[in-house]
């Protein structure tokens, strides 16, 4: 079981998300609406992984993620993507995000993404 931080502009998703990983047995430790947020979240929290969505505003996804493994290079981070996001996503994998999962979010997508990066938590 992992702690969770969840990092997305929509309150929907947010809520969708926290009540798939709480219900499952993770601890969603804090919520971020953007990506600057998120960044001093992750130096404060210190969670096992991030959940970061893409498109954002102050400071998109990828940013935020450059930011966090900058900070820390082993920070695991799954992406939150949409449909037509393929550029993004190789930045994102440039950067060291480890899984993806598209939007509309699936529970299992979901459980499955945590699941592999935290294999060796
Ligand atoms: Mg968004």
């Amino acid at each position: 079981m992992a702690s969770i931080l969840i990092v997305d502009d929509s309150r929907t998703s947010r809520r969708m998300l926290a009540d798939i990983l709480v219900r499952n047995g993770h601890t969603v430790v804090g919520e971020a609406v953007d990506g600057q947020e998120g960044f001093e979240q992750y130096d404060r929290l210190k969670p096992d992984v991030v959940t970061m969505d893409i498109t954002m505003p102050v400071l998109d996804g990828i940013g935020s993620l450059a930011l966090i493994r900058k900070l820390d290079p082993n920070a695991r981070v799954v992406m939150l993507t949409a449909a037509g996001q393929k550029e993004k996503m190789m930045e994102a994998v440039k950067l060291g995000a480890q899984e993806f999962v598209t939007k509309p979010l699936s529970e299992n997508a979901v459980l499955d993404a945590i699941a592999r990066v935290t294999q060796d938590v």
